[in-house]
Order: C-alpha cells, then structure tokens, then sequence
C-alpha cells in the first residue's frame, strides 16, 4: 500500500501543480477570500476605444468562468492528497480488502473496492 500511495501522490501532486500553472495564467489567489480572480489585460494604452473596452470585458469573462471551471478540481485535488494521510486510505469500506489501483487511480477518494462502488 506504501508504494501505492507513493505513486498516486506524486500523480496528485503533478495534476495539481498543472493546475496551478493554469490558474496562475489566469488569475491570481485573493489571500483574503481564498479564491482566484481574474486578472484583466493590461492596458496597452489609456485612452483605448468602445471596441478595446468590450474585447477586455469578454477575456475577463472567459477567465473568469476558466477559474471557475478550474478551481473545484483544485479543490478536489487538494482533499485527494489530504485523504492520502487517512489510515483507511486504499481499503475498501465494505470487505476492507486492498482498492484496486487502477480505481484509485481514477478516483484518490474512493472508499470502496470495485465491488462494492458506492452508489
Ligand atoms: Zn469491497
């Protein structure tokens, strides 16, 4: 089970560091919400026209929605590893044998062997 664990953290740890990157093109942590936000274009010059205005408003719209998309899966990410550390972590729920890998792979946070999927 220790190599198991092993190989799905860095797994988790390599998915979330993408995700990172991705959020950080995107938008920056507010440290006191704890939430990310968009970050505009920066203005190329300050007295940009209608048209300007309107493509910058779109972008930051599109960002917006991006971190929206992004940041739950970060969340999940973070609980996964967090849920590595669980002494359960890998056996099944119901006949506490061993998960298959290949489940736990796909999901960190399953608590059932394939037999006995959650519903
Ligand atoms: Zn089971």
């Amino acid at each position: 089970m220790q190599e198991k664990k092993k190989i799905i953290k860095e797994k988790l740890e390599k998915e979330r560091d993408m995700l990172l990157e991705e959020l950080r093109d995107m938008g920056k942590l507010n440290p006191e919400t704890g939430e990310w936000e968009a970050t505009p274009e920066e203005l190329d010059f300050p007295h940009s026209d209608q048209n300007d205005m309107a493509d910058r408003f779109e972008d930051f719209e599109s960002k917006s929605s991006m971190l929206k998309t992004l940041e739950p899966r970060l969340q999940n990410i973070l609980k996964a590893i967090k849920g590595l550390n669980r002494e359960s972590f890998g056996k099944c729920e119901v006949c506490k044998k061993d998960i298959e890998m290949a489940r736990l792979e796909a999901n960190p946070a399953a608590r059932t062997c394939k037999q006995h999927l959650e519903k």
